[in-house]
């Protein structure tokens, strides 16, 4: 979890290193195929489906999109959902998707939703944890930011105006993260540690506060019963609390960001590689239906 340093350290990546590793990527699966198309054809009636940018690399190919509900009442509680801020990270986007499709209608009228469901598109496509300029956008939610996907999704969270009651931050860990954590290493010229090999078996729950585990408790408990929890007493080198980690000392987490705006906030964890696809989009689904059932004080 260290912080990336890309320019100090011997070793490190430079812009050609990147270009580079940008060469090497390949075109995976397709944004429009898979998420766009999907959120087009959504129920207008019910849920708005706002653009709110478009990646620079390509702005035709990578139009960025928020639904929100079409029906708002300021009275109501207002929850916000974010996906594919890693975009390596398919059951975050798909159980975002899902949620828009079959979760999100039962609570027009009683509920706000604003659903990022894909802040990383092309990472999305080539399958990796980066974006064009092999930045992790999940470490650069901070005011001034240069890396356009954590700018713009910032930019369009705040223009909103709006106060959230709960904010959930959809990613998973996969098996890929140990490739992609030397990779990491070779581009910020770092070495490795024995902790880059485990990774952990379950879901678990990252919080910004220890004032947010309450609620993680009862995360956790609605998504035992559809996905296994990790038991590991220290996740990420953190002392874990039935599955729940405070991540308080990592700058630039979505979590971090949305938590200023918000009552409570918290990144999911999945471990996917054990389990179906779609086991792994209903954690993600528990997960967002017991934060609504929290905002509506339940
Ligand atoms: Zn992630």
């Amino acid at each position: 979890m260290s912080v990336l340093n890309e320019t100090t350290k011997p070793g490190a990546w430079g812009p050609k290193e990147k270009e580079e590793w940008f060469a090497r990527q390949t075109i995976q699966r397709s944004y429009e195929q898979d998420v766009v198309r999907r959120l087009k054809a959504l129920p207008s009636d019910t849920l708005k489906l706002v653009q709110y940018g478009a990646l620079s690399c390509d702005p035709k190919k990578y139009p960025l999109y928020y639904v929100r509900s079409a029906e708002w009442n300021d009275d109501n509680p207002t929850v916000l959902i974010t996906g594919g801020v890693h975009g390596y990270e398919p059951s975050g986007i798909m159980g975002a998707l899902r949620f828009l499709e079959e979760v999100a209608p039962q609570y027009t009228g009683k509920v706000n939703f604003v659903v990022y469901p894909c802040v990383s598109p092309l990472a999305y496509e080539i399958n990796h944890r980066w974006n064009r300029r092999a930045e992790d956008p999940n470490r650069h939610f901070m005011q001034g930011t240069t890396v356009e996907e954590s700018a713009k999704l910032m930019n369009s969270v705040e223009s909103l105006g709006k106060h959230f009651k709960v904010a959930v931050d959809l990613h998973e860990t996969n098996k890929r993260d140990i490739e992609l954590t030397q990779e990491r290493h070779a581009r910020d010229g770092d070495k490795a540690s024995p902790d880059d090999f485990i990774i952990p078996e379950g879901f678990y729950l990252c919080v910004p506060k220890q004032e947010d585990v309450a609620l993680g408790h009862k995360i956790v408990e609605a998504v035992s019963k559809v996905t296994p929890i990790c038991k590991d007493e220290k996740i990420l080198g953190y002392p874990s609390n039935n599955g729940i980690i405070v991540l308080d000392d990592v700058p630039g987490l979505c979590q971090g960001f949305t938590r200023q705006l918000a009552d409570v906030s918290m990144t999911t964890e999945i471990y996917p590689d054990k389990s179906p696809a779609r086991e792994a989009q209903d954690a993600q689904l528990a997960t967002v239906k017991r934060a609504i059932a929290f905002a509506l004080k339940r």
